[in-house]
């Protein structure tokens, strides 16, 4: 059985050769010693979320923005090069309190350094309806966001959402973002997202996102529910076939 990862121990960590980011430099705003996250998903390669909360953070466990943009320039200062900065680590970066502030730093920092990095975001989505947010999602280059499930029960089966968060308010906060990827996670065993019923609802959903691709895997770490088995890639490629025939919509299976 694979094992899990580590907690990440800084506010930067790689770089990574990532299977969909190339050589990406992960930017970690949560705490360093448990995980911090609106979802609890069956397949986390951190194991079960510490702390599940819809709130933001408290600012006291995390790194400030005068300590990511320190972080971030005694890296770049070195000439060290990256394809992309990727907002990751250890639960949803998009909880920490001075999240936009910070976006707006590193893409000053970029101009200021000349640097061609892109700046990703992975996220559950669970903030996307923040108006707050809204500019800070829209200026990042690649915004992917999770989706792993076209209805409720299975959304809940799969994720976790912490109350009283549903599919269906996640759904409307994408909607009103520009530019998105999705991300979607299929996993057979004790929870089955790859069935053809579950499929064709997560296909309606994407049917009313129109992300601008979808970037379909299976497991490749040690996840928290133990029971969970890896979706074949011949599978994985008929999903992605049956996406792009019902609605044109392409992805890339990983
Ligand atoms: S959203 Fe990401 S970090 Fe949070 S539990 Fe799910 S996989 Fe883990």
């Amino acid at each position: 059985m694979k094992e899990l990862l580590q907690l990440q121990n800084d506010i930067l960590y790689g770089p990574l050769n990532s299977r969909r980011l190339g050589r990406s430099l992960g930017l970690n705003l949560l705490p360093t010693t448990f995980k911090l996250c609106s979802m609890n998903c069956c397949y986390c390669q951190y194991g079960w979320t510490t702390e599940l909360t819809a709130k933001t953070a408290d600012a006291g466990e995390l790194p400030t923005a005068n300590e990511v943009a320190a972080a971030l320039k005694s890296v770049l200062q070195t000439g060290e090069t990256f394809d992309y900065l990727t907002f990751s680590g250890n639960g949803e970066a998009t909880l920490h309190p001075e999240f936009t502030q910070i976006v707006d730093i590193i893409l000053e920092m970029r101009l200021a350094f000349k640097a061609n990095f892109k700046l990703a975001l992975l996220s559950n989505g669970t903030t996307a309806g923040d108006p707050a947010l809204r500019h800070a999602f829209d200026k990042i280059d690649l915004p992917i966001i999770k989706l792993d499930a076209g209805n409720e029960k299975t959304f809940k089966r799969v994720n976790h959402g912490v109350p009283p968060i549903k599919l269906a308010d996640i759904l409307s906060g994408i909607k009103t973002l520009k530019n998105i990827v999705i991300q979607t996670m299929f996993v057979q065993g004790s929870i089955d997202n790859s069935t053809d019923k579950e499929v064709s609802t997560w296909i309606e959903r994407l049917q009313e996102i129109r992300p601008r691709w979808v970037q379909i895997y299976s497991l490749d770490r040690g996840t928290a529910d133990k029971n969970l088995q890896v979706v074949e890639q011949q599978r994985l490629q008929q999903i992605a076939d049956m996406l792009e025939s019902r609605t044109g919509i392409i992805s890339e299976v990983y």
